[in-house]
């Protein structure tokens, strides 16, 4: 007797109840019924308005229509991230994290090339600008993309900047109207468990018991099923990441026409950083900071000197952030998907596309039976550690690498105690050459070697080249630097501006594909 896993039901209505809704039935249809009960009276967190590109492709997947989404999820292109004052503190301090990769890259590495040059002259171009010609259409405040691009392809590499509630009313239509999700408005009040500790069925408040063969935790920081249920303990990674608080704020434009910033602002402050997003109708900007560093009233003012005046009315939103995840995400019949599962802070957006990755992962993990389960646990729970750990790295990265000694947070930071021994020596080889694919050995990596470059040189990092070979072909890497300022020259003077293409696509469409 095999016992097959027919149904899922999927407790909490944020993103991450929808996305892993829609990724699961576009690709089960028949073979599985997808259940998503979410309460009225608990809201979503509501925040959460940067992805990565990854989330072209899910939503693609999922048969939505990208013209759709920018017209009704104040969507905006997001071509990467701004790091601002994250180095010296200085006003003219920044680099970029851009979403396209270094010309040439994989199989060329400029990163030597750039290396030498910048310590031979002192006006050398900064490294994402000499590798790659998107900070240029960046700072012009310019589309990854023209009118006569289909749905979902870019000339760019790009994501999105998305209004976080809106998105998860959008997605919850689309599963219900087309993917056949079966939606239950009501609050779960009492989790039963079988014998063997499985969870049975979930008792609401009017709608009855909901039975499901696997139950996916989408319930937010609550975490009803896998962590007030199960009892699967948290692992705090404060030791290492110490934001612990967000101060969250709309702001409005000045008028209708103002530019959209085509990428995310993250900009230092003295103890913490604050982000700062464009949507179409609003921008939507946060401080995150470390409580153990300062207090929220000194928070809200440096908040508020950023905003600048005229916007006094505003009352920003405290949101308690406890960095660290789950001890393992998966336990018998029951996976844990968005903030049920952790939550660091929102420095490189990690926490939508690791919901698009975990339900992925489930949605081919199936089918399955309850004998298989533990099987698909284990591997589930694996991959997803790993990326969590790699995550911890690449944040910590953007810390370790300030020379900022304004105040005790960017201090503490630099400890060698809080930085993680896999960080610690990936550094070390760093040293003497640049981070490269054998430094990801993984299937499941989360970051490509090309953003650690990024972030690397981007924040002054120099490697001691005197060990290095000279290269047998210096040409290539001329000819790649010439290209990317071709390439400059190309995009910067035919791509739109940022909002005059976002009118055209809620105006005209984009042409489906
Ligand atoms: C300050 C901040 C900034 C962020 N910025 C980013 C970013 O830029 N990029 C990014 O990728 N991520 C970001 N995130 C993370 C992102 O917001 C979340 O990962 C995402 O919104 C998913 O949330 P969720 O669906 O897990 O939880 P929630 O949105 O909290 O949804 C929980 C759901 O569970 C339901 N629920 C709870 N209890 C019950 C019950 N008893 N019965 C029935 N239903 C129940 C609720 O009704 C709700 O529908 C940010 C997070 C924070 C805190």
């Amino acid at each position: 007797m095999v016992s097959p896993v027919r149904s899922i039901c999927i407790v909490g209505g944020g993103t991450a109840g929808w996305l892993t809704a829609g990724i699961i039935a576009a690709r089960h249809r028949s073979g599985l019924q997808v259940t998503l009960v979410e309460s009225e009276t608990i809201g979503i967190v509501g925040v959460g308005e940067g992805t990565w590109p990854t989330m072209r492709s899910t939503l693609k997947k999922m048969g939505v229509s990208e013209t759709e989404f920018f017209r009704q999820c104040n969507t905006s292109f997001k071509q990467g991230a701004k790091f601002s004052r994250w180095t010296t503190g200085e006003a003219s301090d920044f680099y970029y994290h851009p979403l396209v990769l270094p010309e040439g890259f994989p199989s060329l590495d400029l990163a030597p090339f750039w290396n030498r040059y910048s310590e031979e002259h002192e006006n050398a171009p900064s490294f994402s600008n000499a590798v790659c010609y998107q900070e240029a259409v960046c700072e012009l405040g310019l589309a990854p993309k023209l009118i006569t691009s289909p749905e979902y392809a870019g000339i760019a590499n790009y994501a999105y900047h998305l209004d976080a509630g809106r998105f998860a009313s959008f997605i919850r239509e689309h599963c219900v109207k087309n993917l056949g999700v079966r939606h239950v408005v009501d609050d779960v009040t009492r989790v039963a468990r079988t014998e063997s500790g499985d969870v049975e069925y979930v008792e609401t408040s009017r709608s009855g018991r909901l039975t499901g063969d696997l139950f996916v935790d989408c319930s937010g920081f609550r975490a009803i099923l896998l962590g007030q249920t199960l009892g699967v303990p948290f692992v705090s990674r404060s030791d290492v990441l110490f934001i612990d608080r967000a101060l969250a704020v709309q702001v409005p434009y000045e008028n209708e026409q103002s530019n959209i910033t085509p990428h995310t602002l993250s900009v230092a402050q003295k103890n913490g950083w604050i982000w700062d997003i464009g949507l179409q109708n609003r921008r939507g900007v946060g401080y995150v900071f470390s409580s153990k560093h300062t207090d929220t009233d000194a928070a809200l003012e440096e908040l508020r000197a950023y905003i600048g005046p005229g916007h006094d009315n505003l009352q920003p939103r405290e949101i308690k952030i406890n960095p660290g995840h789950r001890e393992t995400f998966w336990k018998g019949n029951v996976v844990a998907v968005g903030l049920s599962g952790g939550f660091l802070e929102p420095l490189e957006a990690s926490a939508l596309v690791l919901i698009e990755l975990s339900a992925e992962m489930i949605s081919a993990l199936m089918p399955a039976t309850r004998e298989t389960l533990d099987i698909v646990a284990r591997r589930f729970n694996e991959t997803t550690r790993y990326r969590w750990d790699r995550i911890v790295d690449f944040l910590k990265l953007h810390y370790i690498l300030s020379r900022r000694t304004d105040s005790r947070f960017w201090v503490d930071n630099r400890d060698p105690a809080g930085i993680p021994e896999s960080l610690q020596e990936q550094m070390a080889l760093w040293r003497y050459r640049a981070p490269g694919d054998q430094d990801f050995s993984s299937n499941n990596e989360m970051f490509p070697a090309a953003s650690y470059q990024y972030v690397l040189f981007g924040m002054g990092f120099r490697m001691d080249t005197s060990l290095t070979a000279p290269e047998r072909d210096p040409g290539t890497a001329q000819r790649a630097f010439a290209q990317n300022e071709a390439l400059k020259v190309k995009w910067t003077r035919l791509l739109p501006r940022n909002r005059d293409l976002i009118d055209k696509i809620k105006e005209h469409g984009l042409q489906r594909i």
